[in-house]
């Protein structure tokens, strides 16, 4: 059974050696993508822990041969900060490349790349798949575990990615991998297929949450210390739900495509749009209620702040991104603080008690975690 404090639900603060650097968690890794003109939030900002992508590389010859020269945190202009490479399986799939990937081809970049965390290439089990289609992939996923962790030994962790769609899948997947070899991290996958539908409705954050805390239980088995990231989460508030419920690392890409469909993140808030020219129908950015100290806000009335974001091109878009990006970081180091201070789950209640669609999610995610400290 599980004993979380009180106060921090199943977060503890922890300083993991990776990669012979120190991996600070809870974190929340920002996604990169190669593919456009996308700003480095971590030039400006401090201690960002980063996920990229094979995919990306692999379909680029010239920055492929630059990382395998220069390793990716040269190319990224990162120093200390944490760089993960995920495998793209999802990316693959999703494009119906997925027969073809060479794994050795993806293995082998992430060795060349020097990442600091090497993702197993996994294969998402997207809901159209034929139950036979669906098992040779599983299959395929472990073995692509093995193979990873046999030629991966130079410092990189390799990090595993659980699937299935119910905690007892996950806590079956776990059963087989831990077989394998003792990983340091491990990941829940198989989010962003459930999180990109458009209807957001509670039980899908309700499975999730399910997910999560079964997975920590998991990993709490074999040992505490044990990080376990989640890829694909979205928001950051409903982010900072996973934190409770004992995901140490947490992951979105949305800082990139909000910053695309002209939304800014306000904090407490959500994505808000700044323009009329986004197509996704969201209400409009509360100036009432806007507060950022961000690069690009700083300094600015509403009025200026107004008109960096809702520029059109490259300009508007990079304004965006930055004060996505910030905010992100920004409610998770005050996550950080609160953990360290034993009022995690005070915190939670502060920025989504009040929220319309989080604060079921957030009684949900309470009442679980009350059933496992008894
Ligand atoms: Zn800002």
């Amino acid at each position: 059974m599980l004993k979380p404090k009180e106060s921090n639900g199943l977060a503890i603060e922890k300083i993991t050696k990776v990669n012979a650097k120190d991996f600070h968690t809870p974190t929340m890794m920002l996604t990169y993508s190669f593919r456009d003109n996308n700003p480095r939030p971590w030039l400006n900002i401090p201690n960002i822990s980063v996920m990229t992508n094979a995919y990306d590389i692999l379909r680029n010859g010239r920055l492929e041969k630059r990382i395998r020269e220069n390793g990716i945190h040269k190319e990224l202009g990162l120093k200390n900060e944490i760089c993960a490479m995920d495998s793209g399986g999802f990316q693959f799939i999703s494009r119906g490349e997925g027969e073809e990937i060479d794994p050795n081809k993806v293995i082998n970049l992430q060795i060349a790349s020097k990442a600091d965390i090497a993702v197993g290439l996994d294969y998402p089990i997207l809901q159209d798949f034929s139950l036979k289609k669906a098992e040779d992939l599983a299959k395929k996923s472990i073995s692509n575990i093995k193979l990873a962790n046999e030629q991966i030994n130079n410092g990189i962790e390799v990090m595993p990615v659980l699937h299935g769609i119910n905690p007892e899948e996950i806590k079956q997947y776990f059963t087989k991998v831990k077989k394998i070899a003792d990983f340091k991290i491990w990941g829940i996958g198989g989010l962003v297929p459930q999180m990109k539908q458009s209807s957001t409705s509670h039980t899908r954050y309700f499975n999730i949450i399910d997910r999560v805390i079964e997975g920590r239980k998991q990993l709490n088995s074999n040992s505490e210390d044990l990080i376990l990231h989640l890829f694909g989460v979205g928001s950051p508030l409903a982010g900072l739900l996973f934190l409770l419920s004992g995901a140490d690392s947490i992951e979105s890409i949305s800082w990139i495509i909000n910053a695309k469909y002209f939304l800014v993140y306000q904090d407490k808030i959500g994505a808000r749009k700044v323009s009329n020219k986004t197509t996704m129908c969201t209400t409009s950015v509360k100036w009432d209620q806007y507060c950022c100290s961000c690069p690009i806000c700083n300094n600015a009335n509403f009025e200026e702040i107004e008109q960096k974001m809702k520029l059109g091109g490259n300009e508007g878009f990079r304004n965006r991104a930055m004060h996505n990006a910030y905010i992100y970081q920004q409610i998770l180091v005050e996550a950080q603080d609160a953990l360290k201070e034993n009022r995690l789950i005070e915190f939670c209640k502060e920025k989504l008690g009040e929220h319309r669609f989080f604060k079921g999610i957030l009684k949900y995610t309470l009442k679980k975690l009350a059933k496992y400290s008894k």
